[in-house]
């Protein structure tokens, strides 16, 4: 696969776990359900893909790390360990680093808990999915509010401090933000590894997005004959610019933009999408809420 020539490091890492339990129909993450044979031999194609782009690629200490899925907290916990033995191993983690794992209180039980915090993890990012008995069902969810508050105190008794309930109520999902988060909305480069997952590098003017082969039994072949990459782009600096831009003003912080974008931002302070503060660009409340117009604004 052909890199960047002179890439920024990467200090923040994105493993996905493709497994679940059951395939919820509202979801379109890259998840599966009954593939859980499979667990085995993709933690060896997670291995070698994490150990070919340890190589191939510039990484500094990494600051946040972020097991994400589909279910990382179905893996057995002797899995589990294996793979937060592999990452410590493999790459070097700052001390404060921001370790998440995502967990359905289903799968969460003393054992697994220790496995991670042994394993690094500090951050639980809990998917619990509002606590009403019937919107759960419409969800199909297998959670309920007995559930997640067992596992809540579980993980407080495992010693996990930085936990975060990501619920759904309705439609839109209230993420929390995180270190990691913000590492996309600021475009600094992370790598994704696993099944589907996507990478972004820059060098500071250019940019290069790439991603994986999506489906799991596919990934673990691909990385058994040496390349998992399915597809990549390159943006060039313009259109790099106007991501950051558009992603800055994703975010209640927002942005200084870079030189070029001063028409479009003053069209969007007089729709009331944003609001200047000093040198610095913040979507209001609108802004937020439309966010899609103020991406055709500014792509
Ligand atoms: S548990 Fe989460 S990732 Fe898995 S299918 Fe349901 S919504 Fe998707």
């Amino acid at each position: 696969m052909s890199h960047p020539a002179s890439p920024l490091p990467f200090r923040h890492l994105y493993v996905h776990v493709p497994f679940c339990r059951h395939k919820c129909g509202y979801c379109d993450f890259n998840a599966y359900a009954g593939m859980d044979r499979l667990m085995g031999g993709y933690q060896v194609a997670l291995e070698r893909e994490l150990e070919r782009a340890r190589a191939a690629l510039p990484f500094g200490p990494l600051r946040t790390v972020y097991f994400g899925g589909g279910t990382p907290s179905l893996l057995p916990a002797e899995l589990a360990g294996r793979m937060l033995a592999h990452v410590s191993a493999s790459f070097q983690v700052e001390p404060c680093a921001e370790v998440t794992l995502e967990a359905n209180p289903a799968s969460v039980d003393p054992e697994r808990l220790d496995t991670w915090r042994a394993g690094g993890v500090n951050r639980l990012s809990l998917g619990v999915q509002g606590f009403d008995r019937r919107a759960l069902a419409v969800l199909e969810r297998r959670t309920d509010g007995a559930q997640a508050e067992r596992a809540f105190r579980q993980a407080r008794d495992a010693g996990f401090e930085n936990i975060s309930l990501d619920l759904i109520y309705g439609v839109p999902f209230q993420t929390r933000a995180s270190r990691h988060n913000r590492a996309y909305w600021e475009c600094r480069p992370v790598y994704g590894a696993g099944a589907g997952a996507h990478s972004y590098a820059t060098d500071g003017e250019r940019a290069w997005r790439w991603w994986n082969v999506a489906r799991p039994r596919e990934y673990v072949a691909a990385a058994g004959a040496g390349a998992v990459e399915a597809g990549r782009e390159e943006l060039p600096p313009a259109r790099a610019r106007a991501e950051r831009v558009m992603l800055g003003l994703r975010t209640t912080s927002g942005l200084e933009p870079p030189p070029g974008f001063a028409s479009p931002l003053r069209s969007l302070e007089e729709a009331g999408l944003v609001v200047r503060r000093g040198r610095r660009y913040a979507p209001t409340r609108r802004g937020l809420d439309l966010h899609n117009r103020i991406a055709l604004a500014v792509l």
